[in-house]
């Protein structure tokens, strides 16, 4: 009985195996209402730390979770309701959107959810315009959907819309130029130029960057592009008010000339400084009329001109116990300025670092974090070609997310202020107001219900353990840049400690002796801190440079919780048999899907070779005595000593195991918000630590294996 309910006794310390072989899925909330059960938002949009809210606050702090939510609110949906109105209906009191969990005093009143006021319907509301017929309110779509779009009519519209506009930043530093990657870069664009966002308006403009900062005239009445360049950099112009910033669909041919020319054009150069800040401020010249988003693709640490910055890594302290506190944060607020100057204009700037040497990402990323843009990495070496075409030219889709805090991401901590004794169920919702790549002025709602709790075992037992991980992430990362990377960790420890306290207390059970006990709802916790705390955002002992941490922390913020959880801990998969467990994927396709594995060199086998899903890369790990059969099969070659020590294409061989495997990686692919890079490893390749540092629940530098943690957590728990 215990078990139907998910609250059998686990003793953690025998219960070897806690990760599910398929997909974990997210816990249901149930409501005593079945129809509402069936309308409430989807967990991939909107999901809580626990799908029962405690009652009281004293009932939340007593059971030791921490209360929030996590948001994907412009997560593709391949069925939105799109709805135009004349009129949105929205409670005159608190300004919650009519939605499925409201209540119908009559035909023509509705009682809000949130606050309890009663309000009138429009007349436009009583029409139904599926069956073009008048009566029955409760048929609209808004109370049918708890994820719908509106069109937004005129009042939420400051301005008229603005057409699709990008201006890309290259730098072109000798650095820059040579890691290759301009090359990359362009090639991508020319093969995206036709897939970019936006409409027949759509506008681009391009800048590169050395100790000077060169534009480029893409007038129709030019036969060539014609470059112009601004060597003042401390007080940044524009050379010429037109045929800068032009449209895409009528100059295709000087575009594509251009995208053909730029990277020989930089070949010989010898300089070797970077004035981004000056570029970027040509840039946010250039788009304030308008709004748009500007790419930018840096390669060096900035040192000319404005927002230069200094080298301030001493790699001397990689592996030390504890990172300063001001080395995390930014040196200077230049990018943080330039970037809210950036917001207030509807621009978004995403940041491209590919850099082998310290570049104080900790400072770039300002330019993103406050713009409402993205931010990608791409740390030397093996870097270039894992960049993807299609998040390289993103929409411009979300450029101002008034509702959202930036510095918040999409995580929210939620306290409970009044009691909801004799409420049965609370109801949460985000609406997103944004302008769509086709001009048109939207506002998404996501609505959802959760039942209440009042008990503690109830609410331990409704855990979410992966949304209590991502949230508790983002949580870590404040107090990182807030206080230190020891208390982070430290609160990670003392988190986990006090949830299987007071899960044992609650059970009652006197003779547990020697085992740590913890239900199905918690049992992947302790698993996942110790992840958490050999991830690159929070690893200590372990060399880690700069730049990297950073980055791990701004992941930490911003991933979707299935792309950070499989960041926090891999999806290990073997290949060497594709399993007969299988599904049926786009196009019937049938899909091989092998079960996951421990992280762990336990489950790892010298005959065999394995996949590795980290969110943004699938690492193939090959190990020596693998057959050559399977050599054969995937790569097309004789055998192992044959197989190149790297690889970052997968070869299409025509035969069934290349067809199932690559199917496969398609599968994983169609499932994620970003595209994954591929990279093949053999074991014997001098990157393969890129493979074997994921295998968390090993002893290493940093830190204890599974198992000694779970023992060290046995002491701790009372
Ligand atoms: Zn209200």
């Amino acid at each position: 009985f215990d078990k139907l309910w998910g609250r059998e006794n686990l003793d953690l310390l025998r219960e070897r195996k806690v990760i599910p072989p398929g997909k974990l899925e997210p816990p249901k909330a149930v409501l005593s209402n079945e129809h509402w059960a069936k309308l409430n938002c989807s967990p991939d949009l909107f999901r809580c730390t626990m799908t029962k809210i405690p009652e009281t606050a004293t009932l939340l702090q007593k059971s030791r979770l921490p209360l929030g939510l996590l948001i994907h609110p412009f997560r593709d949906l391949s069925n939105l309701p799109v709805i135009q109105c004349q009129t949105i209906v929205r409670c005159r009191a608190c300004r919650t959107y009519i939605n499925p969990f409201v209540h119908f005093v009559s035909d023509r009143r509705w009682k809000c959810n949130l606050c309890f006021r009663v309000n009138d319907l429009p007349d436009e509301f009583m029409f139904d315009p599926v069956s073009q017929t008048v009566g029955d309110p409760s048929r609209r779509p808004e109370v049918k959907n708890s994820t719908l779009e509106f069109l937004a009519p005129a009042e939420y519209m400051l301005r008229p819309p603005q057409p699709a506009t990008y201006v890309f930043l290259f730098d072109v530093s000798h650095n820059a130029i040579q890691s290759g990657y301009l090359k990359v870069a362009c090639d991508l664009l020319l093969e995206n130029l036709d897939g970019i966002p936006g409409d027949a308006r759509t506008q681009v403009a391009f800048i590169t960057y050395d100790s000077r900062v060169h534009f480029y005239c893409l007038s129709e009445d030019l036969s060539q592009p014609q470059m112009l360049i601004v060597s003042d950099i401390d007080d940044m112009f524009i050379p010429c008010p037109d045929n800068l910033l032009v449209n895409l669909r009528g100059n295709l041919d000087l575009v594509a000339d251009l995208l053909h020319q730029l990277p020989q054009r930089f070949e010989e150069t010898h300089e070797t400084r970077s004035a981004l800040g000056a570029a970027l401020q040509a840039a946010f010249k250039m788009l304030s009329p308008i709004g748009g988003r500007v790419t930018v693709m840096q390669s060096c640490l900035p040192n000319a001109g404005p927002g230069a910055l200094a080298v301030r890594e001493d790699p001397n302290l990689r592996a030390g116990k504890e990172v300063p506190t001001t080395h995390v944060n930014p040196a200077t607020d230049f990018y943080k300025k330039l970037a809210l100057d950036c917001s207030g204009q509807h621009i978004a700037v995403d940041l491209f670092l590919l850099s082998s040497q310290f570049a104080d990402l900790a400072t770039l990323a300002g330019m993103s974090r406050f713009s409402g843009g993205c931010i990608h990495y791409y740390p030397g070496g093996l870097s270039i070609h894992t960049f993807h075409g299609n998040f390289f030219v993103r929409s411009t889709d979300l450029l101002t997310l008034p509702n959202v805090n930036p510095d918040e991401g999409f995580g929210v901590q939620i306290s409970i202020d009044e009691n909801l004794t004799g409420q049965s169920n609370v109801c949460f919702q985000v609406a997103l107001l944004y302008t769509s790549s086709k001009g048109e002025r939207r506002i998404r709602i996501h609505t959802l219900a959760l039942p209440t709790a009042g008990t503690v075992p109830d609410i331990l037992a409704s855990a979410d353990q992966q949304t209590v991980m991502g949230l508790v992430a983002k949580m870590a990362v404040d107090r990182t840049l807030n206080s230190s990377l020891t208390d982070a960790r430290d609160a990670f420890v003392n988190m986990l400690v006090d949830i299987l306290s007071t899960y044992k207390m609650t059970q009652n059970l006197g003779s547990s002796q020697g085992m740590l006990l913890a239900q199905p709802s918690i049992k992947l916790l302790p698993l996942y801190t110790l992840a958490l705390m050999k991830h690159v955002a929070f690893r200590v002992g372990v060399s880690t440079r700069l730049d990297e941490r950073v980055h791990g922390l701004n992941q930490m913020k911003s991933l979707p919780l299935d792309d950070l959880i499989r960041h926090i801990y891999p999806d290990l998969y073997p290949l060497h048999h594709l399993s007969d467990q299988f599904v049926t994927g786009e196009d019937d396709e049938v899909v091989m899907l092998p079960p996951r594995l421990h992280l762990s060199y336990e489950f790892v086998d010298g005959n065999g070779a394995y996949l590795l899903d980290t969110g943004d890369m699938f690492i193939m790990y090959v190990c020596k005595g693998i057959t050559p059969q399977f050599i054969q099969d995937i790569f097309d070659l004789p055998n192992y000593d044959a197989l190149p020590h790297e690889m970052s294409d997968l070869p299409e061989v025509d035969n069934e195991a290349s067809e199932h495997f690559r199917s496969f990686i398609s599968h994983l692919q169609s499932e994620r918000f970003m595209p994954a890079a591929f990279l093949m490893i053999r074991e014997d390749s001098k990157n393969r630590g890129l493979f074997t540092q994921c295998l968390i629940e090993d002893r290493s530098e940093a830190g204890s294996s599974y198992m000694e943690f779970l023992q060290h957590l046995k002491t701790q728990v009372k």
